[in-house]
């Protein structure tokens, strides 16, 4: 990497100094501040067992750690081993991950644990390509179990990773494009005191996450490495990093209809290259638009209920935000004397098992308005 880079025409132009001295500089004012201010408290760090630090790893993709606090802390309770984990049915994995969302995660963490437990012999494996090669592993959490648990020397590059070397150094090439992760990665592996990995990534981690914070929230006063920041000086905190384009959010339309027939309700599992795979929920009527009560009743499904005369009553909606996309739920009851065949993976369940089974997040709350939880 040179040492100077300019920074392009939508910013003011200056040079950006990338001498060795200003990296040496980086990363001694980060090691000092995370030895002498860093109060950050998470109980995974300093964990050095390989299976634990993967469990928060994998908890903390697409997670806040205060969300994912009390799941690490569930996890590491019902499973202290990877054996502990390997032999749990599928269904109570997913009931204790249930409200964390993205539930990939967990059916790759249980495919790993099985991998390890019986293929590898309960050996967690110990280089960063070794580690690379498991199912739900990216380079990021390949480089955090590999610095955090064996002090080997690999860099973490996250969102925090992104917005701080990008404030500090100026850098204004979108972090998500091919050219700039490559810059972005370059960048933190010379950065990186090799002697001690572990501690220099939980400290850039944890200025990004506490002191260099999105937006225009950025903690400037107090930060370690103020006195030489780009972003700072030039007053472009706000404006950094950059993203290439805003990705799309396609709103989708769900529609639960929880029919119960005495103390049972249909409850079918979600299957399919979808969100919430594995997951239950009632029956569901997906649509392009929203629909009401006098809408659903004109579906196929009632005509296999033999009810035209019933109208399902609308219970209220929820609006869950994810990655790429808005899923709007409503929700409608309907009371049928007995249970009928209905086409389906689905069957009918007693009341008192939905406590055991494993349910998207917006369906918790709506079943657990139903007092059914
Ligand atoms: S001075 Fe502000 S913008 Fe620069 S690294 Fe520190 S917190 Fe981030």
């Amino acid at each position: 990497m040179s040492d100077f880079a300019f920074l392009s025409d939508s910013f003011a132009t200056f040079a950006v100094e990338m001498s060795p001295a200003n990296r040496k500089y980086f990363t001694e004012e980060l090691m000092r501040w995370h030895s002498t201010a860093n109060t950050r408290s998470l109980p995974w760090k300093e964990e050095k067992d390989p299976y634990k630090i993967w469990v928060s790893e994998i908890i903390l993709q697409q997670t806040r750690a205060l969300q994912g606090l009390p799941y690490y802390l569930k996890f590491t309770e019902a499973y202290p081993s990877v054996h502990a984990m390997a032999a749990t049915k599928d269904e109570d994995a997913f009931r204790l991950w249930q409200g964390l969302g993205y539930y990939n995660r967990c059916k790759n963490m249980l495919a790993t644990a099985r991998h390890i437990s019986g293929d590898l012999k309960g050996k967690f494996p110990d280089t960063y390509e070794d580690i690379l090669t498991l199912k739900g592993i990216g380079p990021y959490t390949a480089a955090a179990i590999a610095s955090f648990a064996y002090g080997l020397p690999q860099a973490v590059v996250d969102g925090n990773v992104y917005r701080v070397l990008s404030r500090y150094f100026g850098i204004d090439t979108p972090f998500d494009t091919t050219g700039g992760k490559k810059q972005f990665a370059e960048l933190a592996k010379e950065l990186l005191d090799k002697n001690n990995s572990a501690a220099y990534n939980q400290a850039i981690m944890d200025l990004g996450a506490t002191v260099c914070t999105p937006g225009a929230s950025a903690d400037c006063p107090n930060c370690p490495l103020q006195k030489k920041c780009v972003a700072y000086k030039q007053d472009m905190v706000a404006l950094l990093p950059v993203k290439s384009k805003k990705t799309e959010v396609k709103k989708r339309f769900f529609h639960y209809l929880l029919i119960q027939a005495g103390n049972k309700v249909w409850i079918q599992k979600r299957s399919g290259k979808d969100i919430w795979q594995n997951l239950h929920e009632p029956y569901l009527v997906e649509a392009e638009q929203p629909l009401d009560s006098s809408d659903l009743k004109k579906h196929p499904l009632f005509k296999q209920l033999g009810i035209a005369d019933l109208t399902p009553e609308y219970e209220g909606s929820l609006s869950q935000r994810l990655t790429h996309r808005i899923i709007e739920s409503r929700f409608f009851s309907l009371s049928i004397p007995k249970p009928v065949s209905i086409t389906g993976e689905g069957s009918w369940q007693p009341l008192s098992s939905l406590k055991k089974l494993a349910f998207p997040k917006t369906l918790v709350s709506f079943l657990e308005k139903k007092l059914y939880f």
